[in-house]
């Protein structure tokens, strides 16, 4: 009755082999769950050196501690694995539904490895795991193959399907893993992992019980959140067209004053992720044309066409994952656009929007919901997918490829029928859309000269589309992370929302006089705040939320207290962030062990500023990150040259008996 099961399947796909591991309380309190249970046994199970595309690699789901307790906003699941991008340690988050049905089929992670000789797919309900033939499912995309296996398995029961398409089966690197037909673990390439072991789905029919310590507490803290959730409103006046005034209007007003984080959940709410699409640009924290531009290059009248409105109209109903009270997803209609190819598609994220719209500088909107609804389909990453044709659009544009190379395609920006053919060559990888199909840095590598200067990339994963010239502790994410390239680890905004130093002892606080700071030097206070960010984060990956809930403040959507509640422990928040110390340390020794160079890392020199821009919003802003990332080392307990983890700190976090516990 600690809001955990306690047990962990494990499959071997070369063998056909299952077995029930029982998983000691100690690992749960030193690691929690999720993505902490994953690295737990990752580290243990895979060797040094294994390919990730081979048969030594691990493939794990796992779900949240607090998921299923009663708590709100904490449904989201991980894939974790060896990731094929980095050579390193690989995760990523994912929404839906899938992160209950885990722990209903009597589990708080599934692992593979091997390879299956066949495609396969692994079913389970209250009788166990049984492996399934999956012949008449490859080839086929997530969607579809979503919905035959719902037909096959699902009926009146709650059933939950994760699956490859296309992108995966083909092994390529920019592959994710779709559930809820088009939610998507699309990050660190683990959709090829999947692949590469024929494993073409997980379906989970279980109808367990989950038992948190004091569910009354849970429902308590529940009930507080969901209340705060439903009264923060947008006045009716408020439209998607006057973002970028809004926008223009706080890069104004410039100081870090202290933020409650709740304001950011009405615009969630009423938009979703895409309030980002016009609100990114005038201040410059979206990235446009491959990141070498600005709002001078993709102007109004051209992101006008982005307008969250706009989207918003189409919507055909709200989308929430499990236990979500914020609901920032939809389901729209996309019949009309896309000749009744498709009739509905999830919302297009934030993300998909400027991957393939600003970064691009593509100003027909009907093209993303296209192209949104192609790639979640064949289950593939759209930031990926968006930065490396921007890469290839800059290539062409320099003289460095020809119509030669791009099978005939006039790759110029904003060529929107020549991004559609080549988002399409990609997922298909035919001719020129195979040398893409991995995503920018092989890609680079392929065509050689002088590419690698436009092969935008963090460790060899693409950025998410926000921009460190504008939140530089971004930027230290982005590279000093084990799984580099993320936008969702933590920034600068993110840390002012989630006031943590209200509960954490060694947070900095943001002084309520406002400071415009010195954000762009590395002083120990940034270091401290990028430390913070990752230790939460951390948590968060291991309970199962979401980072839209986090960042509406601990305060208000209180995970500390959730976890105490769900599990019975009486931990203070300093000892939940060492906890996350010791998640994020295990991330690190992994690619430490892997041989990986924790500097090699480090984001492309454009996005630190290197050479500066010469206008937009950006202009003259560097990132100093080789210094930013050293600092955050440092402040991990880290060596502050190399970013390896030091023997003193590894021994404090006791990862001597922990990692050979029996
Ligand atoms: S806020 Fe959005 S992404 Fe997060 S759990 Fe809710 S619906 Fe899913």
């Amino acid at each position: 009755m600690k809001g955990y099961i306690g047990k962990a399947l494990f499959v071997d796909l070369s063998t056909g082999e299952f077995r029930d591991e029982v998983v000691p309380d100690e690992v749960y309190e030193s690691f929690l769950s999720g993505v902490g249970l994953g690295a737990y046994y990752l580290y243990r199970n895979i060797p040094q050196g294994a390919d990730p595309l081979g048969e030594d690699n691990m493939l794990g789901f796992v779900s949240g501690l607090l998921t299923g307790t009663g708590s709100v906003v904490t449904g989201r699941w991980l894939a974790v694995g060896k990731s094929p991008i980095t050579g390193g340690w690989g995760d990523s988050n994912c929404g839906g539904n899938l992160s209950p049905a885990i722990k209903r089929s009597g589990y708080d992670g599934i692992f593979f490895r091997g390879i299956s000789r066949n495609p396969v797919y692994l079913y389970v309900d209250d009788n166990g795991p049984r492996l399934m033939d999956a012949g008449f499912l490859w080839g086929k995309d997530t969607v579809e193959s979503e919905e035959l296996l719902l037909e096959i398995h699902g009926g009146s029961r709650k059933v939950a399907v994760a699956v490859i398409g296309q992108a995966g089966e083909k092994r390529s690197l920019i592959a994710g893993i779709s559930n809820d037909k088009g939610r998507m673990a699309g990050r660190s390439g683990l959709g090829a992992v999947m692949g590469s072991k024929k494993l073409k789905a997980v379906v989970l029919a279980g109808t367990g019980k989950i038992e948190p310590h004091n569910r009354e507490e849970i429902l308590k803290i529940t009930k507080e959140y969901s209340d705060k959730v439903k009264n923060v409103k947008l006045p009716g006046m408020v439209k998607g067209s006057m973002l970028p005034m809004a926008s223009r209007l706080m890069e104004k007003a410039g100081g870090l004053m202290p933020q409650d984080g709740m304001m950011s959940i009405p615009m969630m709410k009423k938009w979703g992720t895409i309030f980002s699409n016009t609100f990114g640009l005038p201040s410059g924290d979206a990235p446009v044309k491959n990141w070498g531009g600005s709002i001078l290059d993709y102007h109004f009248s051209s992101y006008r066409n982005m307008n969250p409105d706009r989207i918003i109209e189409r919507e055909e109903r709200k989308y929430h994952c499990y236990s979500c009270v914020i609901g920032c997803g939809g389901v729209c209609n996309i019949s009309d656009v896309t000749g009744g190819k498709f009739e509905t598609s999830h919302k297009p994220e934030y993300e998909t929007v400027n991957s393939f719209g600003a970064l691009l500088l593509n100003e027909s909107l009907d093209s993303i919901y296209y192209i949104n609804e192609i790639m979640n389909r064949a289950g593939m990453d759209t930031i990926s997918a968006g930065n490396t044709i921007g890469f290839a659009i800059e290539c062409y544009e320099n003289g460095t490829i020809t119509r030669d190379d791009t099978d005939g395609l006039e790759l110029t920006w904003g060529n929107t029928g020549a991004i559609i053919a080549l988002a399409e060559k990609m997922i298909n990888r035919e001719g020129f859309g195979d040398v893409l199909a991995d995503g920018v840095k092989p890609a680079a590598e392929r065509i050689g000269k002088n590419s690698y200067m436009y092969a935008i990339d963090a460790g060899g994963q693409e950025p998410g589309m926000h921009d460190p010239r504008l939140d530089p502790i971004l930027g230290i994410h982005f590279s000093a992370d084990p799984t580099p390239g993320r936008h969702t680890v933590g920034a600068g905004l993110y840390y002012n929302y989630m006031r943590l130093w209200d509960f954490v002892s060694w947070a900095p606080k943001i002084s309520s006089r406002g400071s415009k700071g010195n954000k762009y030097e590395a002083t120990d206070e940034t270091a401290l705040k990028s430390v913070a960010n990752s230790c939460i984060k951390q948590i968060l990956d291991g309970s199962g939320g979401c980072l839209f809930a986090l960042i509406s403040g601990v305060g208000n959507w209180r995970l500390f207290d959730y976890l105490n509640a769900a599990t019975g422990w009486e931990k203070t928040p300093d000892e939940y962030m060492e906890i996350g110390k010791r998640m994020q340390t295990l991330r690190q020794m992994f690619n430490v062990r892997e041989g990986i160079d924790p500097m090699s890392f480090r984001m492309h020199k454009r996005i630190a500023g290197d050479p500066p821009m010469r206008e937009g919003p950006l202009k003259g802003r560097t990132v100093p990150i080789e210094d930013m990332m050293k600092d955050h080392w440092k402040y991990f307990g880290w060596d502050g040259e190399t970013g390896k983890p030091l023997g003193e700190t590894m021994q404090a976090l006791d990862f001597a008996r922990l990692l050979n516990m029996e």
